[in-house]
């Protein structure tokens, strides 16, 4: 079972299989392994207490950032991403900047605004735009929630802003017009944000 692998310069955290969505292009439609080279699917979803002694098998020191991606939406473990977090920090010195990498539901998903929970924990966020509209969204991102997981996720955005050091909105270039990206890059600065814009076969 892979809950930590390295890519890049970081060290990848994945806690989770579940999503709320169904991206159109989700690498879990396609063969993770030749990706990846792990096997990414989890059997089942690792304890906190596993997950944590697995990230501190390795020098943490070594790597520029640690991740939480999930293979699938990592927030679904939120108290388990906030509890290692604390015990990374208690028990890491020189501990690289932690990451989290979502779709910006989990307070959708949670049923409870988890912003607050985030400071201090998380030194950057990246969350997925993948469009400029509602209706391009929900068609890309497919979403349990429908319409309501577009507001879930600039609401998101707009406070973890406040509280979060660096928060990022990222699109994957698939099938965009460059009058779209430029369009998703307006909705950024208006949320008070930057947009970074990812090649399809970029993670
Ligand atoms: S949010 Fe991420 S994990 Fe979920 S379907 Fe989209 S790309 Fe896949």
């Amino acid at each position: 079972m892979t809950i930590t692998y390295e890519y890049g310069d970081g060290l990848y955290i994945n806690l989770t299989n579940r999503c709320d969505c169904a991206c159109v292009f989700c690498i879990r439609k396609n063969d993770s392994e030749a990706i990846f080279d792990h096997n990414l699917w989890l059997p089942q979803e690792p304890s906190r207490e596993d997950a944590l002694a697995d990230i501190l098998s390795w020098d943490l020191t070594q790597f520029s950032e640690l991740v939480f991606c999930g293979y699938g939406e990592p927030t679904y473990r939120i108290d388990e991403i906030l509890w290692i977090c604390d015990r990374l920090r208690e028990a890491v010195s020189n501990l690289p900047p932690i990451r989290l990498n979502t779709n910006g539901h989990g307070s959708l998903i949670n049923e409870r605004n988890i912003v607050p929970e985030l400071a201090g924990r998380l030194d950057r966020i990246s969350v997925s735009l993948n469009a400029s509209t509602p209706t391009e969204y929900c068609a890309v991102t497919r979403p349990r929630a429908g319409m309501a997981a577009w507001d879930a996720m600039l609401e998101f955005v707009r406070e973890s802003a406040k509280v979060v050091p660096e928060v990022v909105l990222t699109v994957v270039d698939y099938e965009k017009s460059s009058e779209e990206l430029e369009a998703c890059n307006q909705l950024a600065t208006n949320l008070g944000v930057i947009l970074r814009v990812r090649s399809y076969t970029e993670s």
